[in-house]
This record gives structure tokens, sequence and C-alpha cells, in this order.
């Protein structure tokens, strides 16, 4: 029996695009090479930023590219509890503290300063809950199967905030409780996401969960050179079959898959399937990003 898992984890601020189908699609197939499972979250832990429907539209989008999760769809705003439990956990550690001070205060040091570490600066005044990144787990040294051997000292990067002043979890705690809940062995994502690892490997060892493999991907870069994204108005992934065939062939080049030519509007299940067969991930230039203009060729 094979143990692989692994997810894909998306903020539904909007609906999918280019960027999302390949880190997407990267995941999957890594899972369905090794005939392993393949989860889908739903990272909706900022209501405010989840605009209705949008979720919907996501699940309709992954369907209409093939990409067909295992299980039912893990929803985060159903799980304060697990989130409330690990931050228990990590109080009673020592590892995680309230923090009053506001963004203006210590707006001239290039990171948090710790000020609350050992004991709210201004009591009463509401509070965020931060990890102590100078404790535990120091440096982080973990492997990605793409970049090779990472070596950061999360203290470098700062008290991240794991539960927000105005009540609403972080993505730090929520990811790492949650992968840890769903069993994940592999998590596939995108560059941006390499520099939260530190953070999330600090928390497992805090929590004591078992650590998954990495692998972060090249991300695709719109035009103006920036990461592709709603903000730059990446346009969202097509439903119809006719726009979706050519878009799936795109995202199989980005990843430096060589799809061949002629199964460029082949069914999408076609063109799944001798993905699977072929997903290499030794194939993939291992570089931050790539314009999604190059993707196309
Ligand atoms: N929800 C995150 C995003 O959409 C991804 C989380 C992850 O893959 O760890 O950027």
């Amino acid at each position: 029996m094979n143990h692989y898992r692994g997810r894909f984890a998306p903020t539904p601020s909007g609906p999918l695009h280019f960027g999302s189908l390949v880190a997407a699609l990267a995941s999957f197939l890594d899972a369905r090479r090794v005939g392993g499972q393949w989860r889908l979250r739903i990272e909706d832990i900022d209501p405010p930023r989840c605009p209705p429907g949008a979720a919907e539209t996501i699940l309709r989008q992954l369907e209409a590219f093939g990409l067909e999760w295992d299980g039912s769809t893990h929803w985060q705003h159903e799980r304060g509890a697990a989130y409330q439990a690990a931050l228990d956990t990590l109080v009673d550690r020592g590892l995680a503290y309230p923090c009053s001070c506001s963004r203006k205060q210590w707006r001239d040091h290039p990171i948090y300063p710790g000020w609350c570490r050992e004991g709210l600066r201004e009591p009463g005044k509401p509070a965020a809950w931060r990890l102590r990144s100078d404790l535990g787990l120091r440096p982080v040294v973990w492997h990605d199967r793409l970049f090779g051997e990472q070596h950061v000292d999360p203290a470098t990067l700062g008290d991240v905030i794991l539960r927000r002043k105005d009540d609403l979890w972080a993505y730090q705690l929520a990811v790492v409780v949650d992968d840890a809940d769903q069993g994940i062995t592999d998590v596939v994502r995108g560059f941006d996401l390499l520099d939260n690892t530190p953070w999330q490997r600090q928390l497992q060892h805090g929590l004591g969960l078992p650590e998954p493999r990495y692998l972060h991907l090249p991300l695709i870069m719109g035009g103006d050179g920036q990461k592709l994204s709603k903000q730059n108005l990446a346009p969202p992934l097509p439903l119809d079959d006719d726009a979706v065939r050519p878009l799936l062939h795109r995202a199989l080049v980005a990843l430096d898959q060589r799809p061949p030519a002629e199964l460029a509007t082949a069914p999408v299940a076609e063109q799944l399937a001798r993905a699977i067969t072929a997903w290499d991930v030794g194939r993939i230039h291992p570089r931050p990003g790539r314009s999604a203009t190059a993707a196309s060729h």
C-alpha cells in the first residue's frame, strides 16, 4: 500500500488562474504517479478576503481540468477547535505568547522585535498570538526536492502571528495542523511559500507532528515580472473544454514535462493519463520563476 498523500490548498480569494493550475497539476501528478492520494483543502480562514462563490468556482475549475481529488473537501472555516487546541499546546510549552504591539510601534525594525515575549507590554489591549521563533527547532534545515538543502534560522524571520488580534486564525498555524490531521506526506506548492517553511517546520516540531516532504515549484510570472495573481489580474481558468485542453497542455509545458505537441488539444483525460506516466520532477528546471509567455512555447 502506498502512503503518499498530497494536497492542493487554495485560498478562495478569487478563481484559480494559470499559476494556480500549474501548482495544482504538479501536486496532482506527483501523487498519481506513485498511486497516492490527492486531497483538496479550501483555506478559507479569512472570510473578508473570500468573496461568496469563489470556493465553488475553484471546485468547478479543478473538475474542468480533470483534477479529481480523493475524499471530501476539507474546509478550514470549520477547524477553529483544532487550531485552538494546537495554540493551547504551544502556549503550555512556552512557544507562543500574546502580543498587543501594533505594526506602527515597531515600524523602525525590520521584523517584530519580540517585545511581548516575557509579558504583554500593554495589558488590556486586544492581543494577537505569536510564535517564539527564538526557541525550539533552530536553525531549520530541510531538503527541498527541487531546490536542495535549505538552511534557515526562523529567528531571522521574526515571531510569526498564529492568531490575529481580530481572532482570525493565521495561515501558518492552520496549514501545519491541517497537513498533520489530513495525513499529508508531501507538500507540493509554489516557490513563494518556500520562505514559510521554516516557521511551519518549527511549528511541526513544537507540536510533535511529522515532517512532510517538500517540493517548491518555479512561479509563473506575468508580463510585469510579478507572480501571476488576482492582484495583477491574471485571467481566471476557463471552464469550457475547448479552452481547457490547450491550457492544460501549456501547464505541462510550464512544468518542463515536454508533453507531445500532438496532444495539445487532446481530451483532458488523455493528456492527464500520459502526464501521470511521464511525470518526472527531475525535468523541472530549478529557478524561482518563469514567465507565463515562455510557458506557452
Ligand atoms: N493557501 C495557500 C495559497 O493559496 C497555499 C498553502 C500551501 O500550499 O501551503 O497560497
